[in-house]
């Protein structure tokens, strides 16, 4: 779908979403009201008992583990924690589900009220209105705006359906559906946000930065491929300037962070054109087809009094003291703000490159690791070494920081080849692309290809004579005006001395030379 599409309605209509995220608690090694392995994938039905099964006469027992990783969770949501809470039956039938209510949270949830900043760098397009709204702050390049967290619940995972005989694994056409009860009872964290979010761009911002706080935590793995991170968004739109909410729409099957974009973007445009031609968004749950990006209706949306919720006799309610909620805060680790904060602070890094590098966990300990090796004062050259060449390799390839050749000690290295002027910057490109070839540290692969720079001025100064001597005619011409000259004798001397010439240097002694 054309982006110029989605930003003409933009100009026109504004979208109000808020998300909805089940995260699985792959923290902890069993399931949440039983002892089964927790894990992905495997034999169907090899990792389940009575309990997850719903057999007669089995129990739950609540996994305190799983408890205090919500905890957690929420706290790092900006959450409160509930003194009083339980666990809440919700009802309902489905296959994959053994017995026919899920264990849920309803009313209070764990964790409530909590709000998540998110900064937009990108996407100035979709940008429209954003400076004027109270939850946004503007910044030197983009925008940071604060989407304030629902609730954060505890609720056990389904099993899953798997349809056999039809196309793409679908329920529609096929011959008959099997049942694998593996995820079944598995802890599952729902976060649901208030509906602030305005863009698809913003949307995809919530879902990494949300993420990123997961894999701070090390609650979960995050694997929005396998599922252990799913998203639901919830779209609607009115036009500009309005302020009541128009009826809104779910999606559902947003299993990678462009999906969610992409359905969320599609949305806006299908409900825009409904509107235009004086019709009327119903209120329904839409699956997204990633094929042919396009969202199909699903079912009518259920309603929460459907549920029939009640508060689960089988679980004793949950009675937080203060004192462990603050036992579990003292567990917070330093969440991706306060990183970024402290990269800026410590590392003279602007506020947009400390934000990337803060941003993903891998990076910032590949980032750190460098650091410490290079030391501090080559903390500026390690970040743009590894924001511009390295992120610019592993956006161009399948590669990630786990599966490259080189570690943190091979920039370490590069850099600080660069920073006392032993190789040009230029030849560290060279370099950079030999090092993620081969793996091989940046010093061996300089001198095995003769890369080093001519510092020394007298040997620069004779290479800028000779070159000098050799054009008078341009000499005279840069002399008579044409300063243009001055890179085609910059080039001259480069040749003279094979390329290995400082080229500050060089510059710098030609124009003194040429007074
Ligand atoms: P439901 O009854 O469908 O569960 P909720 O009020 O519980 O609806 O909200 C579910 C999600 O939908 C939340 O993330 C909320 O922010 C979002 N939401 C609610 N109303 C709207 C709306 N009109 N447009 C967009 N999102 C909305
Ligand atoms: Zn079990
Ligand atoms: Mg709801």
């Amino acid at each position: 779908m054309a982006t110029d599409r989605l930003a003409e309605v933009l100009t026109r209509y504004e979208a109000v979403i808020g998300l909805e995220f089940h995260t699985e608690i792959t923290a902890t090694k069993t399931k949440m009201f039983c002892g089964c392995p927790v894990a992905f994938g495997g034999e169907a039905n090899s990792r389940v008992c009575p309990t997850c099964m719903g057999l007669p006469g089995a129990l739950p027992v609540p996994n305190q583990e799983c408890v205090d990783w919500a905890i957690l969770a929420g706290l790092a949501a900006g959450c409160k924690i509930a003194p009083l809470s339980d666990f809440t039956r919700k009802n309902y039938f489905y296959p994959d589900m053994a017995v026919n209510y899920q264990l849920s949270q309803y009313q209070p949830p764990f964790c409530y009220d909590g709000r998540i900043d998110i900064e937009i760098i990108e996407g100035a397009d979709e940008r429209l209105d954003r400076e004027t709204a109270e939850n946004v702050t503007m910044t030197e390049d983009g925008y940071i705006a604060a989407i304030r967290v629902t609730r954060l619940h505890l609720e056990e995972d389904t099993g899953k359906m798997i349809h056999i005989g039809g196309t793409d694994g679908r329920i529609g056409g096929a011959d008959y559906s099997l049942a694998d009860f593996n995820r079944s009872g598995t802890g599952l964290m729902e976060l649901v946000t208030e509906p602030d979010i305005r863009t698809p761009e913003e949307a995809r911002a919530f879902a990494r930065k949300l993420r990123q706080l997961w894999l701070t935590l090390g609650v979960s793995d995050c694997n929005m491929e396998e599922g252990s991170m799913r998203a639901d968004g919830n779209v609607s739109i009115r036009p500009r300037g309005a302020t009541g909410l128009g009826t809104k729409t779910e999606l559902k099957n947003m299993n990678s962070f462009k999906a969610l974009h992409d359905g969320i973007a599609f949305e806006i445009v299908r409900q825009a054109d409904l509107l235009d031609a004086g019709g009327k968004v119903v209120q329904e749950t839409r699956h997204w087809e990633p094929t042919e990006k396009v969202t199909t209706a699903m079912r009518t949306k259920e309603m929460a009094e459907d549920y029939r919720y009640f508060p689960d006799p089988d679980t004793a309610p949950f009675d937080l003291s203060a004192e462990y909620v603050e036992g579990i805060r003292a567990r917070l680790p330093e969440l991706p703000d306060a990183k970024k904060e402290r990269f800026m602070e410590t590392y003279k890094l602007s506020a947009h490159d400390a934000g990337l590098l803060a941003a993903d966990v891998g990076l910032t300990k590949f980032y750190e690791e460098a650091v410490q090796i290079a030391g501090l004062d080559h903390a500026k050259s390690v970040s743009n070494t590894m924001l511009n060449d390295l992120s610019a390799h592993l956006n161009a390839t399948e590669e990630t920081l786990e599966t490259i050749k080189i570690a943190p000690a091979h920039i370490a290295e590069l850099v600080e080849l660069v920073d006392s002027g032993e190789i040009s910057s230029k030849q560290a490109k060279e370099v950079f692309a030999a090092m993620l070839e081969a793996g091989q540290m940046p010093k061996v692969i300089a001198r095995e290809r003769g890369l080093k720079q001519v510092s020394d001025t007298g040997v620069i100064e004779a290479a800028v004579d000779s070159v000098l001597a050799a054009h008078p005619d341009k000499v005279e011409a840069y002399r008579g005006g044409k300063v243009g000259l001055i890179g085609f004798l910059v080039g001259q001397v480069m040749r003279e001395t094979q390329g290995q010439a400082n080229p500050s240097l060089v510059n710098e002694i030609l124009t003194q030379k040429l007074k």
